[in-house]
């Protein structure tokens, strides 16, 4: 393609080396990150050993003139243009659309060519068959990259295809125009056109790296679309509620029906919800993106949660990852159904701290939570009590009314004295029909007002039997305190002394084990102690006479007073106080700081 006129003048083989280097700087930009690079360098290999070969034609008659052979010097010049051939039939291959695998053929025609030269320069040194291959080679390298060209200007992004098919397509035109000896003189003299080609092809393959930029951008977003697609069907089918949101907003963008159910969503309606509407506990939530933060994924999280339009709340065990979705930053969630478990969890804590029959706690919860209770009363140098309480002649009641009945005297007992007490107060069922109190911050002074009010208050409960008698019963009660002990046990023992000698002096009655009783104890004196026959109490004696003596104690006024509540509750259950949401005080007994002064 190049033309001797080139060389002739320092201006324009200048400005075909500029163009050429033009062309240099857009193969080495258009290569990069492409899949046709190879092809690309290939062809301005092939083009600049074309230009090198035109160069070396030029110079020829000087070499001659310096004594070199003119054989050696044209088989040198074929050589060139040979190798310029190969570089641009390679080129051709890797541009072309269809993966055909011409490397054999290429080997073939190079091979085939270099045995020409040799033949024709060398050896028979037949000058018009030199310069017919000296015409031939570019030729044939032109027509394949236009070929190559051409079959990629068929696609959408064409449009440096087709520039670089319409100019190598004209340069074989030329070519061919040239060896058939029909190319008017004066293109054979116009020393541009090489330029011009340089320069139009340098255009064309930036066309090409843009338009295949442009490609790779509309792969890509289709690549996402189906990636968006394989998740939405994964996540539709899936057994589990799955929600997919926004982290930037919080906004739902996809919910599976198992998720529209669970969480009570509107499908139409996803973007208006948060995934924040769903928990139904902040410092949860917070958790849980703390989480996500330091690991981006978090597996088997407990999320309590609840729908949009029900306040219920109920456990979740969910599953998050950060992912892309459309283009966003999304939170993907899991979550699996576990309120049945948690509920099973909760009922197993309780039944391991609490009595089944009252629902008060066990004596094993009261020994731990009170030691530690002492522990903390002790820094901070507070005082405590306990109160021990035992349902008076309870043997009687299951006697005469039947051991269900005797189950809602004790039922009822537990309730009146749980709601009497304040929050900060345990109540325990410490055994039988005996129960246990530990009283926070209340000394024996004030111990012994609760106990006395609260064993009154008992007095007035009103149980019915299974033929609808109403009856009440009393209890005795024992207290102690850290006047006494910070020890536990030691504190039950000497609330356990109290509440029998409350037992011998008439039950119905509180006594206080007081600092002078804990002189006698540990001198082993006279305290009623509790021996074999201890086991049974002393109205075990008066057992058998017929007696019912759960009113024993129980003056004349009371029975009146009862009376009355029996006749206004008749028919209906135990009225129940309202119970206050959190009570600081002995509201119930009619007890605050008050009391105490
Ligand atoms: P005291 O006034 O001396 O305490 O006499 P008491 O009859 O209450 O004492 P005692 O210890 O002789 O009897 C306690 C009774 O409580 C014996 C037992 O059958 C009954 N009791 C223990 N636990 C339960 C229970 O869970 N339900 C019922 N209905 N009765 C129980
Ligand atoms: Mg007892
Ligand atoms: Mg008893």
């Amino acid at each position: 393609m190049s033309s001797i006129e080139i060389f002739n003048s320092s201006t324009s083989f200048l400005i075909t080396l500029i163009a050429l280097a033009i062309l240099a700087f857009s193969v080495c930009y258009s290569s990069q990150d492409i899949k046709i690079g190879k092809g690309i360098r290939y062809l301005f290999i092939g083009i600049a050993l074309e230009f090198v070969g035109s160069w070396f034609g030029f110079k020829m008659n000087d070499y001659v003139q310096m004594g070199i052979s003119i054989n050696i010097l044209a088989f040198l010049e074929l050589l060139v243009l040979l190798l310029s051939m190969m570089f641009l039939a390679l080129s051709a291959s890797q541009i072309l659309s269809v993966n055909v695998s011409d490397t054999p053929l290429i080997g073939a025609i190079s091979g085939l060519g270099l045995v020409a030269i040799v033949y024709f320069c060398l050896i028979a040194q037949d000058g018009a068959m030199v310069s017919l291959m000296r015409q031939i080679f570019p030729l044939t390298g032109f027509a394949y990259i236009a070929a190559s060209f051409w079959s990629q200007s068929g696609h959408k992004y064409k449009a440096g295809f087709f520039i670089g098919a319409l100019l190598t397509s004209g340069v074989t035109l030329l070519l061919i125009c040239r060896l058939l000896g029909v190319a008017p003189t004066f293109i054979s003299s116009l020393w541009y056109v090489s330029a011009l080609v340089y320069v139009g092809l340098a255009v064309a393959l930036l066309i090409i790296k843009v338009d295949f930029m442009f490609k790779k951008l509309e792969d890509k977003d289709i690549e996402i679309e189906k990636y968006n697609k394989r998740i939405e069907e994964i996540i539709k089918s899936s057994p589990f509620p799955i929600i997919i949101s926004r982290l930037s907003d919080d906004k739902l963008i996809l919910a599976n029906n198992n998720a529209i159910k669970l969480f009570g969503i509107q499908p139409t309606e996803l973007e208006r919800y948060r995934l924040k509407d769903f928990f139904a506990d902040a410092d949860n939530r917070r958790l849980l993106n703390e989480r996500l933060e330091q690991e981006k994924e978090v597996q088997d999280f407990e999320i309590l949660v609840k729908t949009s339009t029900g306040n219920t709340p109920f456990w979740l065990l969910a599953s998050a990852n950060i992912i892309d979705y459309n283009y966003d930053i999304a939170l993907y969630a899991a979550f699996q159904d576990i309120t049945s478990r948690k509920n099973r969890e909760v009922l197993l804590k309780n039944q391991a701290v609490r009595d089944p029959l009252t629902s008060l706690y066990n004596r094993r919860y009261f020994e731990e939570e009170v030691t530690k209770r002492i522990s903390l009363a002790r820094m901070k140098g507070g005082c405590y009590s306990v109160l021990m309480i035992d349902a008076d002649k309870f043997k009687n009641v299951n006697d005469t009314y039947g051991h269900k009945v005797g189950d809602k005297v004790l039922i009822e007992l537990s309730s009146t004295a749980e709601k009497a007490l304040r929050d900060c107060d345990i109540v325990a069922r410490y055994g039988g029909e005996e129960f246990v109190c530990y009283l926070s911050d209340v000394g024996p002074e004030k111990a012994k007002i609760v106990a006395d009010r609260l064993r009154q208050t008992i007095s007035k409960i009103v149980v019915y039997s299974d033929d609808g008698k109403p009856f009440n019963f009393t209890v005795s009660i024992g207290v102690s305190s850290s006047e006494i002990s910070d020890n536990i046990d030691m504190l039950i023992k000497t609330a356990d002394d109290a509440l029998y000698r409350a037992k011998e002096n008439g039950r119905n009655r509180c006594e206080v084990f007081t600092k002078e009783d804990l002189a006698k104890f540990h001198n082993g004196e006279n305290l009623p102690q509790k021996d074999e026959a201890s086991q049974l109490h002393p109205i075990f004696t008066k057992e058998g006479n017929g007696e019912i003596s759960l009113l024993d104690g129980i003056g004349a006024n009371h029975i009146v007073e009862n009376n009355t509540n029996i006749e206004e509750q008749k028919g209906t259950e135990p009225t129940k106080e309202a119970e206050p949401d959190k009570k600081n005080d002995y509201l119930i007994l009619g007890i605050d700081d008050g009391d105490m002064k």
